[in-house]
């Protein structure tokens, strides 16, 4: 426990600001020169940052990214609706094919900013679980 007894722990790994490192990640940018790209191949982290040459390729996000994704679409999409559905005249099959095609393209929208997310949180943090 201790994380919880300790609000404020030093990080092991670097010590860029939390919430900037955080954000580089969310755009897709280096987390340690916020210049370099982050990811290729959509979801692959690169190996190394083109400009600062900062390793990435051994942080694993594992399933962080898909969780936080659910959880985003989720909470977006249940109030929609829960709003639209009952104030709707759409026909069923136009619901079937626009709500699963929103939730489906919001994903792929979200998914590279959560894994850039935990990606920059995760070598701030310095808790890498790596295979290094
Ligand atoms: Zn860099």
């Amino acid at each position: 426990m201790p994380l919880l007894s300790d609000p404020s722990p030093e990080p092991k790994g670097s010590s860029h600001d939390f919430w900037l490192v955080l954000l580089r990640g969310l755009i897709g940018r280096c987390p340690h020169c916020g210049k370099g790209r982050l990811l290729r191949n959509y979801l692959k982290p690169v190996d190394h940052c083109s400009v600062c040459a900062q390793a990435y390729g051994h942080i694993r996000a594992d399933d962080g990214p898909a969780w936080l994704t659910i959880v985003l679409v989720g909470h977006i999409l249940a109030p929609i609706l829960l709003y639209v559905i009952p104030n709707s005249h759409w026909p069923d099959w136009v619901s079937m094919v626009v709500w699963p095609s929103f939730a489906f393209i919001l994903a792929l929208l979200i998914l590279p900013r959560a894994k850039g997310l935990f990606i920059g949180l995760i070598w701030r943090t310095g808790s890498v679980g790596s295979e290094k």
